[in-house]
């Protein structure tokens, strides 16, 4: 049986990275991954094919809309989906070859099969060709999420969907209804609006993007309408029938009002848990908590030896948050002070305009009693914003009222998932509003409206 300083289950960017940066510290390592391709949810069916078809889908809709304010008139814009489809494709292949690539060269051994723990640091490896025996001195958990279903509406594939099969529709449907305003409801409603569809969001919160500060989810809804996207916010989906030729989704308001919405395909957006019922966790007794693996600070489950990281364990269900924690346990193992700081993980959702924020919203600082100022600046004052043709949103900065320090910033516009880097590094570092105000910005930027925002915590912007 071959053994290994360390065994890792689940090739998704918690544990492929972790693997990487175990076998840089010397240590012995096998990834055992259950696909064909490496690279998990996130870059088979999540965020690298997402981006893909959310940026081909905008450049269709800047050559359909917004190119004649350029004087740019293009003859006509026609939808090559299916070439479409084969780039998102082609970037997906080039990405976990990539990965494959990587694992070769830190001397990596992937072993493809299902990873079963099988006490005592050894995990079963079974594939087609049979079952495999290995052994780590540790075993890392990395086997990540897969979407939720509703009892009532199960997937089928075709017309009920997953953003996995809302990824590669093959035509755009007429009406697509998307149950959720999380992050991936409103990036594969916007493609698919884009592209052409009717799409109705229902949510059963009062506003979008839920977990945002609330000015921006307003911001973002009134943006999203603006392009034609249909809200039921505050509606429950009660029931729901699939026939042959369609979906009728049945929901219920805030006022008790049913309405009917019929539909060529749901996606069912409602969130993600984790998977822990493929590598026999329930066998071998690994404690759960809210169906996520209970994990301490230093990853370790309540086996001795077992460890786990990623969409599996605790905290949001993000790729840089579980490739972070890949890297932290990895040094941990090795003997180096491994560390996640959870209080600087940007979100980022990628519609248009972009959602991103780190660190407390306005509203939670409000809860948590701590006392606050906020600077605030609009992309309409800025330069570069209306070179661009994307004067739409604002950046709002979140300070301690006493000590200035930095507690939250929350990006609504164009390029926001660039901008929000500069941001979680001065959380990152303890720094005030005052150090962010104080640096110099390139200019034209839009990187200076984030300077404006925090010049304007002590109400000093220069140009709003
Ligand atoms: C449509 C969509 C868009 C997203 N967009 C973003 C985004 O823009 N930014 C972001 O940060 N996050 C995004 N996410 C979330 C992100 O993909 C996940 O947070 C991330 O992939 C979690 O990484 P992980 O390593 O924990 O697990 P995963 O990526 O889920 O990988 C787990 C791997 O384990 C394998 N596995 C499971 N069981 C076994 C077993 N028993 N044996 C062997 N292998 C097994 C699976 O096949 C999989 O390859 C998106 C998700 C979706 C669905």
């Amino acid at each position: 049986m071959d053994t290994f300083d360390l065994v890792v289950i689940g090739a998704g960017p918690g544990g492929y990275v972790c693997a990487i940066r175990a076998a840089q510290l010397g240590l012995k390592t096998a990834l055992v991954e259950r696909d064909a391709s490496l690279g998990g949810t996130c870059l088979n069916v999540g965020c690298i094919p997402s981006k893909a078809l959310l940026e081909s889908s905008e450049l269709f809709h800047v050559m359909r809309h917004k190119s004649e304010a350029h004087g740019i008139m293009p003859a006509s814009v026609k939808l090559d989906l299916p070439r479409m489809l084969a780039r998102k494709e082609g970037i997906v292949k080039d990405l976990t070859d990539g990965v494959a690539v990587l694992m070769k060269k830190n001397k990596v051994t992937v072993l493809h099969g299902r990873g079963v723990l099988k006490g005592g640091g050894k995990v079963a490896v079974l594939s087609d060709s049979g079952e495999r025996e290995i052994a780590g001195k540790s075993v890392c958990l990395a086997m990540g999420s897969v979407p939720v279903q509703l009892p009532f509406l199960p997937f089928d594939g075709n017309r009920v969907v997953s953003s996995t099969e809302a990824l590669c529709f093959d035509t755009v449907p007429a009406h697509l209804v998307v149950i959720g305003a999380g992050a991936i409801g409103l990036e594969m409603g916007s493609v698919w609006n884009r592209l052409g569809a009717k799409v109705t969001v229902v949510e059963l919160l009062p506003r979008v993007a839920p977990f945002a500060d609330a000015q921006m989810s307003t911001f973002l809804e009134r943006a999203l309408k603006a392009q034609g996207m249909v809200f039921r916010l505050g509606a429950k989906v009660t029931s729901a029938k699939v026939e042959a030729d369609g979906v009728t989704v049945v929901i219920q308001n805030g006022k008790g009002e049913e309405e009917r919405l019929a539909c060529d395909k749901v996606l069912v957006a409602v969130g993600r848990k984790p998977c822990t019922d493929t590598a026999g966790l329930a066998e071998a007794g690994v404690a759960l908590d809210g169906g996520r693996v209970t994990v301490d600070d230093h990853f370790q489950t309540n086996l001795p030896g077992v460890f786990a990281i990623g969409d599996l364990i605790r905290g949001p269900m993000l790729a840089h948050k579980a490739q972070d924690e890949g890297v932290a346990f990895a040094e941990l193992i090795a003997g180096k002070p491994g560390h996640v700081n959870y209080d600087a993980i940007p979100n980022v959702v990628y519609t248009h305009p972009e959602l991103a924020c780190v660190g407390l919203t306005e509203e939670e600082c409000k809860a948590k009693g701590l006392p606050v100022k906020v600077g605030k600046f609009y992309f309409k004052g800025n330069g570069r914003a209306k070179s661009l043709g994307e004067d739409e949103g604002l950046v709002k900065v979140v300070a301690h009222a006493e000590t200035d320090r930095l507690l939250g910033v929350h990006i609504l516009g164009a390029r926001a998932s660039d901008m929000i880097a500069e941001a979680v590094l001065a959380l990152e570092m303890h720094a005030s509003a005052e150090d962010l105000a104080r640096t110099c910005h390139a200019h034209p930027t839009l990187s200076e409206i984030l300077k404006e925002a925090a010049l304007n915590v002590d109400k000093r912007a220069i140009h709003g």
